[in-house]
């Protein structure tokens, strides 16, 4: 890391004790910038640096809600609006019970450059709780994203920060939450929040969006050495939104998903992945892995390791962070894996970065590869706006051209700091200058 860049991460460090993720995400991305700011200097200049890994605003709240049993439980709330340079605040919520700030930090901050890279005139934020909704009946749920949303109605607006789903937040809470938003203040904002329900200024395809982009991502990098993901065998972490329609992109495009994993562990269906089975057990019922064991022959469940030791061609981890370590890189790396896209933020450990960059596998980094998802919610707060509504051909032909433009930027910014096809480099150089360009224009805000 050059001297420059060293001093602001220490500081970042110092100033933000045992925010471990947070540390990960800003060191992979000012890492990054070595030869950025070797080539163009004034980045440096003005405090830049500083200003973009510091939050422009932290918001932490106290959460209290009644449990069906007429108990009271406290949970922490957080949004954290990081970076408005390109546009208002927008990024996931995540309702999780390992949800720190360092957690929404990193998430924040990840945000940021990945926002730039869709091009759609949107900054950076990111918030959640340390609320666990498995096991929780619906009326819990919703008087917990209820008083959730009573302390985040004053921070939000559709010009000013607006929040989406991320682990633990789908369609049923982004139901709650605006149902809130929509009481607190008389006021019908569809734009205030995204992955919204299709008969309430919900767009198409935004469902699909991060795992169908994730997939698609992986066809660019392919397509760069004259190949595709048809007849490939495709390693699928995780069991909710980003995984599930991964798997069915992936379907699609003529490769055979074989596994994905929940907490519980995971399934191996050597046969090939049956999405409607899949569908039934994660999106209906709400249920583990193991039902769709139960009522799938030929379909087996692990319960210790990882869908990593599963020998094929493809893995997208959609998961959560750090879920894909330098062990499980080398036994990927061993099993013929040629091309990892990660769905969900930050899966791979910086040891698994490194032994993928060093093996030349194509390697497509979250910020870049899931992007697809907040590029439909953008294009989700574009038909609010114009109160109109895109049918599923029309969304999903921009979801792709998004993502092919996505693909593109980070190809053209590796070649032209010398590290053609670093696609770590190339999402952080692009990205980042973006928004530091913009930034600077604002002057010292
Ligand atoms: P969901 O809540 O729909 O699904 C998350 C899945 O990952 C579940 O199967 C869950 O299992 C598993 N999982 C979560 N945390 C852990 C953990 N600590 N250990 C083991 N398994 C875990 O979330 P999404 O699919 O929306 O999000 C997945 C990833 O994609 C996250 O990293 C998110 O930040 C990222 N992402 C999501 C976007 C979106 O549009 N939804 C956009 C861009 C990125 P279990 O139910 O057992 O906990």
């Amino acid at each position: 890391m050059q001297d420059v860049v060293e001093k602001v991460y220490e500081q970042v460090v110092t100033r933000n004790r045992g925010e471990v993720e947070f540390h990960q995400a800003v060191h992979e991305v000012l890492e990054s910038l070595g030869p950025v700011i070797a080539k163009h200097p004034h980045y440096a200049e003005g405090a830049l640096l500083e200003r973009i890994v510091e939050p422009e605003r932290q918001i932490m709240f106290r959460v209290p809600w009644v449990d069906d049993a007429g108990q009271v439980h406290v949970n922490r709330g957080f949004r954290i609006e990081f970076n408005s340079a390109l546009g208002p605040y927008k990024g996931g919520l995540r309702f999780h019970p390992s949800v720190n700030a360092g957690i929404i930090k990193f998430l924040g901050f990840e945000q940021i450059f990945k926002n730039a890279l869709t091009a759609q005139g949107i900054g950076g934020g990111k918030g959640g709780s340390d609320f666990d909704p498995h096991g929780r009946s619906d009326a819990e749920v919703m008087r917990f994203c209820q008083s959730f949303m009573t302390e985040l109605a004053r921070h939000i607006g559709p010009s000013t920060d607006v929040p989406a789903g991320d682990i633990g937040v789908g369609g049923r809470e982004i139901g709650y939450m605006f149902g809130q938003y929509k009481r607190l203040r008389n006021s019908y904002d569809a734009g205030v929040l995204t992955g919204k329900g299709l008969a309430w200024g919900g767009s198409l395809v935004r469902t699909e969006a991060t795992g169908y982009g994730t997939v698609l991502f992986a066809q660019s990098m392919l397509a760069t050495k004259g190949e595709s993901l048809e007849g490939k065998k495709v390693l699928v972490s995780g069991a909710g939104n980003v995984a599930i329609y991964a798997i069915e992109k992936a379907q699609q495009l003529g490769a055979t998903p074989i596994t994905f994993s929940d907490s519980s562990g995971y399934v191996v269906d050597e046969a090939g992945v049956d999405l409607e089975l899949l569908k039934q057990v994660k999106e209906v019922e709400r249920g583990r892995v193991a039902d769709y064991v139960e009522r799938r022959p030929g379909a087996r469940l692990v319960t210790g390791g990882s869908v990593w030791d599963v020998p094929g061609d493809v893995a997208l981890p959609c998961a959560t962070q750090n879920e894909l370590n330098g062990d499980a890189a080398a036994t990927l790396l061993r099993g013929g894996c040629g091309v990892v896209s990660e769905g969900a933020n930050m899966p791979s450990t910086p040891e698994a970065v490194e032994a993928f960059q060093k093996a030349g596998i194509l390697f497509g980094p979250g910020k870049a590869a899931n992007a697809g998802g907040v590029a439909t919610s953008a294009l989700e707060m574009e038909q609010n706006a114009g109160r109109t509504r895109w049918d599923f051909a029309t969304a999903e032909a921009k979801l792709t051209g998004i993502m092919a433009d996505i693909h593109d930027s980070c190809v053209a910014a590796a070649e032209e700091y010398g590290r053609p096809g670093d696609y770590v480099l190339g999402a952080n150089a692009a990205g980042f200058t973006r928004v530091a360009d913009v930034m600077i224009a604002h002057g010292i805000v």
